[in-house]
């Protein structure tokens, strides 16, 4: 099968779309023909060897992948029901924050706390490949009227909205909810999942663009990023009050303007740091004001489960920004590092791509 393939490290790596052997499924495994796969600045860190994780190349990137399952390996070993659920042709996507199942975590359903977890494409090979082999307690199902292009644009992005919205933090109806970044996956997403929870939400973007797209996403505001002072605005909007939950995933002094238009009471919840991981922090203001500062980490294969079954019942959408044929997976690398993108970037198998 073709897989494309980092070989070397670098801004921009190196790729090449190699020949490898198809994967086979071990016990309790599957293999899945990959139909989608969307990109992630997670794939920027992988690329750059900016990851604080050890990884070996040649690696075969990607960890929102869509696709159906064509062979699956034999069932039962210890912590798996003997049953599979799952038969070939079944139409799936991955919980890319591989987990183990067994762990004291993994037992209770945090199997985005799991002890042995592993992120998908960068410590195991991933979706930018015809096919990928997973565990098959990674997969879940895709329901019907979600196609794959959809599900590669929402599953990691998406989901880690949702756990972020639906678990690490709560929504009261009424809430203000600022949305950081509005044009990004986490964003758009955080945007749709914010509203359907009854809160109003602010969101943010660089240009006029980004920002037309987060108000036709549902946000009631959008403010200028560029603008050191957007945080007086957004005080401005909420009549002083301030916001009351912060999805943020950028880090940097980003978070700290974050915690300037926050609510007394209020929540920020983060889940990324591509804008700087050391925050200068100043804790009067925090335990003044009583703010709660929430860590993020990938999802529960339920979040996973929700995201898809809101995007079926319509309640959120999808944003693709382009779709990239595997043999142009590095042009792909390239558009998201551009930053000029609006959503989601994908890679297809297919032949056909825009
Ligand atoms: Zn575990």
């Amino acid at each position: 099968m073709k897989a494309a393939q980092l070989v070397a490290h670098g801004a921009p790596g190196k790729f090449e779309l190699r020949d490898v052997p198809d994967p086979q499924p071990g016990p309790d495994e599957a293999v899945v023909q990959v139909h989608a796969c969307g990109l992630n600045h997670l794939d920027l860190w992988l690329e750059e060897a900016g990851l604080p994780i050890p990884v070996k190349l040649p690696r075969t990137p990607g960890g929102e992948i869509a696709g159906t399952i064509v062979a699956l390996g034999a069932t039962g070993s210890a912590g798996v029901s003997p049953a599979s659920p799952w038969k070939i042709g079944d139409r799936v996507a991955v919980q890319s924050n591989l987990f183990c199942g067994e762990c004291e975590f993994c037992k209770r359903g945090e199997d985005s706390m799991c002890l042995r977890g592993e992120i998908l494409g960068v410590q195991r090979d991933g979706g930018f490949a015809e096919k990928v082999v997973v565990p098959a307690r990674a997969l879940v199902r895709l329901p019907d009227g979600v196609d794959f292009d959809s599900s590669a644009a929402l599953t990691l992005a998406g989901s880690t909205a949702m756990h972020m919205l639906t678990n690490r933090a709560h929504v009261n109806p009424g809430d203000w909810v600022l949305a950081i970044g509005g044009a990004s996956g986490v964003g758009s997403a955080a945007i749709q999942i914010a509203k359907q929870l009854g809160a109003r939400v602010i969101s943010t973007g660089s240009n006029e663009t980004k920002r037309a797209l987060a108000k036709k996403l549902g946000a009631e505001f959008a403010v200028d990023s560029n603008d050191p002072k957007w945080p007086a605005e957004i005080r401005k909007i909420t009549d002083k009050h301030g916001v009351d939950v912060v999805v943020e995933h950028v880090g940097g002094d980003v978070l700290g303007k974050c915690f300037d238009c926050l609510a007394r009471g209020g929540t920020i919840v983060t889940c990324g740091a591509t804008a700087g991981r050391d925050v200068p922090f100043n804790l009067w203001p925090f335990f003044v004001k009583q703010h709660r500062f929430i860590g993020s980490y990938g999802r529960n294969r339920s979040d996973l489960d929700a995201t898809l079954q809101w995007a079926a019942a319509g309640k959120l959408k999808p944003v693709i920004d382009s779709i990239f044929p595997l043999d142009q997976t590095a042009a792909a690398f390239a558009k998201l590092r551009s930053r000029n993108f609006l959503g989601k970037v994908l890679v297809t198998t297919r032949s056909e791509s825009h």
